[in-house]
């Protein structure tokens, strides 16, 4: 019998939110094996740091077994290769993200024939959902609670300061 292969789902987690939590909650359900990695892109500027990254990640999964949690700055397909993997699972919430990650995947092929890219659509709920979004809400205060894991959540609150609800009947 075939057993599934490890996967790896990689991304900035800049900070971590639901729609990705959802993501990594669906797909440990398919692999034996499911690895979470942050990586660190010099040409991308984060709010926080890989560590803090990291362990918003770790706190808020901490209750799904097969996960692994770890960060990276090495080439993707070399990091995945060098784990054991043989699947990198990317997901799609809208047409905008699909030029972007088909490049990518093509590109990663090239690298690495061996290793498959795998696409997994975004829960209709979270298709609006972005770390950008939520970084940009929280820097005005706006409530964050129902966007992010309690972890990050906290973690927005001490950069940010503490959150306000945007009440609407001004109090
Ligand atoms: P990156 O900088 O690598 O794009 P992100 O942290 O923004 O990293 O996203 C990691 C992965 O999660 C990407 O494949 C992205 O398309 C996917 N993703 C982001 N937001 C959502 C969402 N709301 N629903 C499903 N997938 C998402």
């Amino acid at each position: 019998m075939k057993t599934l292969p490890k996967a790896v789902y990689p991304g900035s987690f800049d900070p971590l939110h639901n729609g990705h939590l959802d993501v990594i909650e669906r797909i440990s359900g398919m692999f034996d094996e499911v690895t979470v990695t942050v990586f660190v892109n010099a040409s991308k500027t984060a709010l926080f740091s890989a560590d803090e990254r990291t362990a918003m990640v770790k706190a808020a999964t901490a209750h799904i077994p097969n996960l692994h949690v770890d960060q990276s700055q090495d080439l993707l397909v070399r990091y995945v290769r060098q784990i054991g993997a043989r699947v990198i699972v990317r997901g799609l919430r809208a047409v905008l993200d699909f030029d972007y990650e088909f490049q990518f995947a093509l590109m990663n092929k090239r690298m690495a024939p061996d290793i498959d890219t795998l696409f997994i659509l975004t829960s209709e709920h979270y298709s609006y959902l972005s770390s950008t979004i939520v970084k940009e809400l929280a820097s005005y205060g706006a409530d964050v609670a129902d966007l992010v894991p309690p972890a990050c959540q906290r973690r927005l609150i001490e950069k940010f300061g503490v959150g306000k609800r945007l009440e609407r009947d001004g109090e």
